[in-house]
């Protein structure tokens, strides 16, 4: 069921159920961080891994105190710059964090996300969740409280609709845990951004074989089920495909010369952070459509642009 009663997706997480909750990044599946049971649940909703750890969600920073063993002190300012907002911070976690929500891992990621109704509602449960996004494993990320309903709507009690997601794009994963700091995962929050609140280079270490370090990282994901291919090429990509159904997810252009079967256009005016938002529902619709191949050109590498690049690389299926 969908609906935008905050105290009532409260209710049912407190008493172990599963709930969907809206984020400025994308819908996460969430549950009481302290239930085991629950937690559980998650990776059978998802026919998640369990190898592939889980997102806490914050919504104060005295929360940190339970879930975290040690913080640097540059993570600490660091933190109260970014945070709320899509960044995803990587820590040595404490006693008390559950292994089946790091998967084993000696560390626990956290985020502090700014939607106000994700916000109230953790303030209201008045401790963390865990949640990672509110997806089938391997499909692209919900960004609509719709697309949630569509795909996990029988195993989900709630779903908190917010709206559609601001930014769009899955938190930028930062590892505190090594000197010095390391990207796990291109998201939300652009490098440059990122650099800046730092003050310094981190090291970028996104994995992309199959036990990486971030494992939202697995080599096929974002995936749709028709055929995508990022492409350096729309048209000669397209006359190569000609003979099929074809689809386009392009950055600025239309190709109006080219018989698209359906078009996707994600911001007219040139704004990598508008067609950051609009990505994952324009994946869904092309997949709705029933064209056979996508055509996803490629964007300029900078700002959320590579981020975009990131995912449409791993829903795709011819690998350079
Ligand atoms: P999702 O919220 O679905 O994007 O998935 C959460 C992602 O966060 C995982 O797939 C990992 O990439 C990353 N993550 C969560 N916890 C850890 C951890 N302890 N170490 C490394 N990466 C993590
Ligand atoms: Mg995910």
């Amino acid at each position: 069921m969908t609906g935008k009663d905050v105290k009532k997706a409260a209710e049912l997480l407190s008493k172990g159920k599963l709930v969907a909750i809206p984020t400025e990044t994308v819908y996460g599946l969430a549950a009481c961080i302290d239930n085991n049971e629950a937690i559980l649940s998650i990776f059978h909703a998802k026919n998640r891994p369990a190898f592939d750890p889980l997102i806490v969600h914050i919504a104060d920073l005295n929360w940190l105190d339970f879930l975290v063993s040690e913080i640097p002190e540059k993570a600490k300012r660091f933190m109260e710059v970014v945070w709320p907002g899509p960044v995803t911070l990587l820590f040595r976690k404490s006693d008390q964090v559950s292994d089946l929500v790091t998967s084993g891992n000696p560390t626990v990621a956290i985020r502090f996300p700014s939607h106000p109704m994700s916000l109230e509602m953790l303030r209201l449960l008045g401790k963390p969740v865990a949640a990672p996004s509110a997806n089938p494993f391997g499909y692209v990320s919900p960004t609509e409280a719709a697309h949630v309903e569509n795909q996990l709507g029988e195993k989900v009690s709630y779903i908190l609709d917010g709206g559609p997601c601001r930014v769009g794009l899955e938190s930028t994963i930062v590892s505190f845990v090594n000197e010095p700091v390391e990207v796990l995962r291109l998201g939300g929050m652009s490098l440059e951004t990122l650099e800046k609140y730092l003050g310094e280079k981190p090291v970028l270490k996104i994995s992309t074989h199959s036990n990486p370090q971030a494992p939202g990282q697995l080599d096929k994901h974002y995936a749709t089920s028709a055929s995508l291919i990022l492409s350096d090429d729309i048209i000669e990509d397209f006359l190569e495909n000609r003979q099929k159904l074809v689809g386009l997810i392009s950055f600025q252009n239309g190709y109006p010369d080219l018989a698209f079967a359906h078009r996707e256009v994600l911001s007219p005016d040139g704004n990598a952070d508008e067609a950051a938002s609009r990505l994952f529902a324009a994946m869904r619709r092309l997949d709705e459509s029933g064209v056979e191949v996508i055509l996803a050109e490629r964007f300029p590498d900078e700002g959320l642009g590579r981020a975009i690049n990131d995912r449409l690389h791993r829903a795709s299926h011819r690998k350079p």
